[in-house]
């Protein structure tokens, strides 16, 4: 009988009260210095008798995901990612297809995501709300192979992205800054779309493949985009007159874009783009160089994520 007893106390209930142990990655760069408080933070307001934690910083970049597959291979079991989109984006990469949970507390520019899903711009709090918040599955996107959880996008935003690429003058104005000085210049890309349904060509501002409908600063690119319905959310930007672009700024933010008379949308599981010349990308804000055609893939209920309460 006593050989029993090893396989009868790891029960689930067991498994269940016992603390979960977390991790913190945080990435120093992240674009302002508020991840400095994170240990305080963390020891403040995490709750200490359903978490143990631990923190550790990222020192290059792509280290945030080595530090994830780590966590995962040492049994932790959920990642919070303390930065902005681009390091959300590497945790969710090393965590795809598997049981470890991703947490994120917003700490860099943008944080479309994690301002989405309810974290807030507030550390402190972002904290507090991982005390209580549950366990969601979601889709992620793939572009050529590389791993997407909110947005991924050719174009004007793959422009200023690349803009932003190495700046440390981050925030808020910056980002304006740069964004009105590279709506101005700009140039348009014939571009061609193919879907599961459809073909289209036509000169592009901007095409995003969303999976979650917002950029950072609460700019709603894609309002029906819902992260776990297993479609991408495909915006157009036509070519338009430039002032008709900043005229629909207040309608984005109140989730409206739809209704600017440039906007083309529709739903895909597959998009194929192909540009006339160079062209501009970005994968969750970060800009990247790729060649030939880009291949967007919907990856299913992939990645498992903490939502706020
Ligand atoms: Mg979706």
């Amino acid at each position: 009988m006593d050989q029993l007893h090893p396989v009868i106390k790891h029960t689930f209930l067991d498994t269940l009260l016992r603390p979960k142990r977390i991790v913190f990655i945080v990435n120093p760069k992240a674009g302002t210095n508020l991840q400095k408080h994170i240990s305080s933070s963390v020891e403040k307001h995490l709750d200490h008798r359903s978490f143990t934690y631990g923190i550790w910083h990222t020192e290059k970049a792509g280290h945030a995901a080595e530090l994830a597959r780590k966590a995962q291979a040492e049994g932790y079991d959920i990642v919070v990612a303390v930065g902005g989109d681009g390091s959300i984006n590497e945790v969710a990469s090393a965590l795809l297809h598997s049981d470890t949970v991703l947490g994120m507390i917003p700490a860099g520019s943008g944080n479309g995501l994690a301002m989405y899903l309810g974290y807030g711009r507030d550390i402190d709090k972002a904290i507090r709300k991982l005390n209580t918040a549950t366990v969601k599955t979601i889709d992620c996107g793939r572009l050529n192979g590389r791993t997407f959880v909110n947005l991924a996008g050719i174009g004007f935003d793959g422009f200023v992205a690349k803009q932003m690429k190495g700046s440390n003058w981050r925030g808020f104005f910056p980002y304006f800054l740069k964004s009105v000085k590279a709506g101005l210049t700009f140039t348009p890309r014939i571009c061609t779309i193919e879907t599961e349904t459809q073909t289209i060509t036509k000169k592009c501002f901007v095409i995003t493949v969303a999976n979650g409908p917002m950029y950072g600063y609460s700019f709603q690119i894609a309002p029906d985009a819902r992260l776990d319905d297993g479609l991408f959310s495909v915006v157009i930007f036509k070519d338009v007159p430039r002032w008709q672009y900043f005229a629909a700024i207040p309608s984005s933010l109140k989730g409206k874009i739809y209704d600017a008379g440039f906007v083309e949308h529709f739903s895909a599981k597959r998009v194929k783009i192909a540009s006339d010349s160079q062209n501009f990308v970005h994968i969750d804000g970060e800009s990247i160089e790729l060649e030939g055609d880009l291949e967007f893939e919907m990856v299913p209920m992939a990645l498992k994520i903490l939502v706020p309460s």
